[in-house]
């Protein structure tokens, strides 16, 4: 059977590949295993070949596709719990040893089947199939037999480990998207900016490996509705750790500062000249947040000329023209339908701070000085688009296409508004620059590098954030837990309780702001010190001391305390102080109170 194309094609080959791409590190040696292996396979199947990229990258579809295959951790679980006939202390002890569903399922799924060995093009009918499979029972048969199928006599079962975790859209191979992407250049001998330009275009690692071996990726058009990745912002410490980044000696202005503004990320696209009318709001993890936002979708609606803008969705006081806090937006959050009431009760506005897609092309390489001009002249032809397309389309007392009253329509244009950015030339301009941004009730300000490219998906030093600063706490863990991926076999996940009189009265729990080494020491520390083991989860002895930041307070039934605090992260490990002397419930009430802002949770 050796050399045979079905042996090329084969999900054990591919299991293989991921098993050795594991093992070696160094980006270039798993680059050129991933290129040798794209380039043979496209040779037998293009189709194939193009699948199997995408499935390195840890994604069963394409992004650019809608579908997804909602099989948590919890079925593939107990899928391979019945398979195996495990016990929960076997399926725990099983997953304790690894940190992995996958690997453990490799433990756990073994034997032989009878039925022929899996391909990659049969994976991919199988994710179809999952995709469209809405009863839970009914998916979780589908599941078994596919790990079924995954098993050729070996131990461990490499096969059922790689589907677990693509699956799961994990493959832990440390391959990225972007390495995949050098591997079908150096496969197909394209140039990787071709390559990266197309995924940009069309937003499908799929479509573009097709193009790559049909030598056409030339061809790949722009997709719009589809997310692109989202730029991210660095903290800065403070003013001058900020300043310091890009005034430069002789005062050049390098960047512009813009508020930092509260509310959720979004992406929205509109202008499709095919389906006028057509407009999607993507929130940062990707999803399709357009229907819980109509009143934006209904202002971009009447553009006619395609873009992408990236932004802010707010709550807004029309009346102060300033963000309304983000408690307020929160029930905004989630909605599939938003009714006139939520309209009026809390207005919402998208505040555009850059362009990604505009005059028929990318602009996400243009520096941005010149994407902020183009931004400037696209929001204000949107506006202008929005008012007259209002007085043609809301004659009195027409409601509209998304159910809004006349009234409501004719305040839509200011609906789409543009974020403020002033140069900046000194320490002094940013200070009163975050002052005035804390005046306006916003969180901070963004500092932004004149010439940088928009980078998708990346965290680098062009964006600067500076935020407020918050009192922190000092509580005391009484619980750990076992975190996931890369922390799965470490006390990553902390709750923590502040003192009432006595008593210990838990009020958050935490799991950034360490670091590796500090959590691999705590995690021997709570082994030690446990006081009831219940497998994912240990009661601790309440000795260790944490200062935890957070965002806000809210009140909430969560914790016993009455209280919930919003992204709490870890600042330091107090071992300087005993945990006779945290703090109590009563401060986590003060600083609550004097919080703008008071909600429940
Ligand atoms: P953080 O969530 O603290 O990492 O800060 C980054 C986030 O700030 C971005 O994802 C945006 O949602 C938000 N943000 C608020 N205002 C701006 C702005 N003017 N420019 C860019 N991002 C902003």
């Amino acid at each position: 059977m050796s050399g045979s194309s079905d042996e090329q094609v084969s999900w054990q080959r591919f299991a293989e590949l991921c098993e050795a791409l594991a093992a070696v590190s160094g980006k270039i040696a798993k680059r050129s295993q991933i290129a040798s292996y794209l380039r043979e396979i496209s040779v037998a199947d293009k189709t194939t070949a193009s699948l199997a990229a995408l499935y390195l990258s840890g994604a069963p579809f394409a992004e650019d596709d809608t579908r997804g295959l909602n099989v948590g951790g919890r079925l593939l679980s107990s899928a391979v719990a019945e398979i195996a006939q495990a016990d929960d202390e076997r399926m725990s002890t099983t997953y304790r040893k690894y940190g992995d569903m996958g690997a453990a399922a490799a433990d756990l799924i073994v034997g032989e089947s009878t039925e022929a060995p899996l391909d990659i093009l049969e994976i991919e009918k199988a994710f179809s199939t999952l995709a469209t499979t809405r009863v839970q029972a009914a998916k979780q048969t589908a599941v078994k037999s596919l790990l079924l199928r995954t098993r050729n006599g070996e131990t461990p079962n490499l096969q059922v480990k790689a589907l677990v975790k693509l699956i799961l859209g994990d493959m832990r191979i440390g391959v990225k998207q972007s390495l995949v992407e050098e591997a079908i250049a150096e496969a197909a001998g394209a140039p990787i900016e071709d390559i990266r330009h197309a995924v940009a275009l069309t937003g499908s690692l799929f479509d573009v490996a097709m193009m790559a071996w049909n030598e056409a990726l030339s061809t790949a058009k722009m997709k719009l509705f589809h997310p692109l990745g989202f730029m991210l912002a660095s903290p800065a410490e403070n003013v001058d750790d900020a300043t310091n980044r890009f005034v430069e000696a002789e005062g050049a202005v390098k960047a512009q500062v813009e508020d930092k503004y509260d509310g959720i990320r979004a992406q929205a696209h509109f202008g499709d000249g095919h389906s006028r009318g057509k407009v999607a709001i993507f929130s940062r993890t990707r999803g399709d947040i357009t229907k819980s936002f109509p009143e934006i979708a209904e202002v971009l609606a009447h553009a006619d000329t395609p873009a992408i803008l990236d932004g802010e969705i707010l709550a807004w006081d029309f009346k102060n023209d300033r963000a309304l806090p983000f408690s307020s937006l929160q029930t905004r959050l989630g909605r599939k339908k938003v009714t006139d009431q939520l309209r009026k009760e809390t207005p919402v506005v998208f505040m555009a701070f850059d362009v990604l897609f505009a005059e028929g092309a990318l602009q996400i390489e243009k520096p941005l000085r010149e994407r902020r001009r183009l931004l400037e002249s696209i929001v204000e032809k949107e506006k202008a688009a929005a008012r007259s397309g209002l007085r043609r389309m809301a004659p009195r007392g027409q409601m509209s296409l998304f159910g809004g009253s006349e009234k409501e329509l004719n305040a839509n244009p200011e609906r789409l508004r543009i974020s403020p950015a002033f140069a900046v030339n000194s320490a002094a301009d940013l200070d009163k620059a975050y002052a005035e941004s804390r005046e306006r009730g916003n969180e901070g300000v963004m500092l932004k590098a004149l010439d940088s490219q928009y980078q998708p998906g990346r965290r680098g030093l062009a964006w600067i954030k500076l935020k407020r600063e918050l009192a922190t706490l000092d509580v005391v863990v009484t619980a750990a837990e076992y975190g996931h991926g890369n922390r799965a076999k470490v006390l990553s996940d902390y709750t923590f309780a502040v003192r009432d009189g006595d008593e210990l009265k838990n009020v958050g729990k935490a799991y950034s702001g360490l670091t590796d080494a500090e959590i691999k020491d705590l995690t021997k520390w709570f082994t030690e010190h446990t006081l009831e083991d219940r497998g994912w989860i240990r009661t601790v002895e309440p000795t260790l001391v944490l200062e935890v930041a957070f965002n806000n307070i809210m009140e909430s039934g969560r914790h016993e305390s009455g209280f919930a605090l919003r992204f709490p992260r870890i600042v330091r490990i107090r071992t300087d102080k005993p945990a006779s002397e945290i703090d109590t419930v009563d401060r986590v009430r003060e600083i609550f109170s004097t919080q703008p802002d008071r909600v429940r949770e």
